[in-house]
């Protein structure tokens, strides 16, 4: 389980009602929301909330190392809040949905000292590609 609000709690960033919304709706596993569907989210529960709040919240978030930016190619980039744990991404070709996957072994254990050409090399990030069960017709 995400601990996004405890995270930032520790850290002492000051949690206005604008910014806890959108880190309450940012917390939980397997969440990879686009900047618009987190506005959506927020806005349900505090319907003042701007666009523009929740854009800048997330810049801020992302600069501070607790959310990640995750891109799928062609689509909206998406924020995700188990940046503090190692995992990589499952996507469904046909509709995006995102699942966060705990391969067995290290990624950068996988890669030998000849193909890292004398680079320090400091994270992986491996994405499968399928089509989720929903999207599936048997
Ligand atoms: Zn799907
Ligand atoms: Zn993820």
């Amino acid at each position: 389980m995400s601990d996004l609000l405890e995270r930032l709690r520790a850290r002492g960033w000051r949690l206005t009602a604008q910014r806890r919304v959108v880190a309450e709706v940012l917390n939980g596993d397997h969440v990879h929301l686009t900047a618009d569907e987190v506005h959506a989210l927020a806005g349900a529960r505090l319907p003042e909330i701007s666009r523009a709040t929740v854009y800048n919240t997330l810049g801020e978030l992302v600069a501070l190392g607790e959310v990640a930016e995750v891109g799928t190619d062609g689509r909206a980039k998406r924020y995700d809040p188990n940046a503090r744990t190692a995992h990589q991404h499952l996507v469904c070709g046909v509709c995006g949905t995102i699942r966060d996957v705990h391969p067995d072994g290290d990624p950068l254990a996988a890669l030998s000292p000849a193909e890292r050409f004398g680079f320090d090399v400091l994270a992986a990030d491996v994405t499968y590609r399928g089509v989720c069960p929903d999207c599936r017709r048997d």
